[in-house]
């Protein structure tokens, strides 16, 4: 059985450097300028699950970013742990997109590419992270959809038994092909890229697609194809002050204790 699978990706901001982004207080975008960026965690546990299921039957494992130019990055990596080829959905039409208008570039492509067997996502992403983009895809393309999913088992070759983990437990859920499901991260553990896998990446393809390409209407995406907008963002500010106690744990547990007195947080 050849099995056709899109993994759709998204490149972030590396969480390990979240206190440098910022809220634009005029256009209220977040500005993720010189942060460096990483393929969005979950979207490699799709894509391993994709790279499993190839090598468990056979097939093609494609990945699909809707970024700026430096999202090709993400795509060399996904090519390099092991995706057979890629394609960066790319135009400034597209940016300030909420997730429709994301979605609004992400599905046309994925019917002009396609068709698909199966759509791996992520459940959520970790910079905006609404968890709508996997399940639009598949309300456009009229596809099953499983969130949460933590293991995917074939029945046959157009049937799939997936585990949808819950807050205490799992559900186990029979969804036939195509479909689409979000992956969490109990799923797998992701392989790491080799240099073997960073030089075959070289020979693959990415296509780049724009709106012209794609046959979408520039007002259909982006900020013009987005029904939301950010009326108010504001930045917390911690009340919150720290306090440093010395000592041999029984002495600073005494000072602590004193100085919440004197604070009256604990009464004795
Ligand atoms: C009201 C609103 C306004 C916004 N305005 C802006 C803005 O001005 N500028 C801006 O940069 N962002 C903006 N965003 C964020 C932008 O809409 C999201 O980054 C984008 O739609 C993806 O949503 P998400 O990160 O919540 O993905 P989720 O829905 O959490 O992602 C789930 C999965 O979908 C897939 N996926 C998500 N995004 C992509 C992608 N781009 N390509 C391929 N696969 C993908 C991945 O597999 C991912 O794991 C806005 C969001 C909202 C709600």
């Amino acid at each position: 059985m050849a099995l056709n699978i899109l993994v759709c990706t998204k490149q972030v901001p590396d969480p390990e450097h979240f206190s440098r982004v910022s809220l634009d207080p005029v256009t209220r975008t977040i500005s993720r300028e010189g942060i460096p960026a990483i393929i969005n965690p979950l979207d490699k546990n799709a894509l391993e699950e994709g790279l499993r299921i190839r090598e468990r039957f056979s097939g093609k494992v494609a990945v699909m970013t809707m970024g700026p130019p430096q999202a090709r990055k993400a795509l060399e990596e996904a090519l390099a742990m092991g995706a057979d080829e890629a394609f960066l959905l790319c135009d400034r039409a597209f940016a300030a997109a909420d997730t429709l208008g994301t979605v609004c570039a992400l599905a046309p492509a994925i019917q002009r590419v396609g068709p698909f067997d199966l759509i791996l996502c992520g459940n959520e992403t970790v910079d905006s992270g609404t968890g709508h983009v996997g399940p639009q895809i598949a309300q456009f393309l009229d596809i099953a959809y499983v969130s949460n999913v933590k293991e995917i088992a074939f029945e046959d070759e157009k049937s799939l038994m997936v585990k949808r983990a819950l807050e205490q437990g799992y559900m186990r859920v029979r969804i036939g092909l195509p479909a689409l499901l979000a992956v969490n991260k109990e799923i797998n553990k992701p392989r790491l890229v080799t240099a073997f896998g960073i030089i075959e990446a070289a020979e693959k393809q990415i296509t780049a697609l724009d709106c012209t390409g794609l046959g979408v209407n520039p007002n259909d995406v982006g900020i013009t194809g987005s029904p939301t907008r950010v009326v108010e963002t504001f930045q917390r500010v911690s009340r919150r002050r720290g306090e440093v106690i010395t000592g041999s744990p029984e002495e600073a547990v005494k000072k602590a204790a004193e100085r919440l007195k004197e604070l009256g947080a604990l009464v004795l």
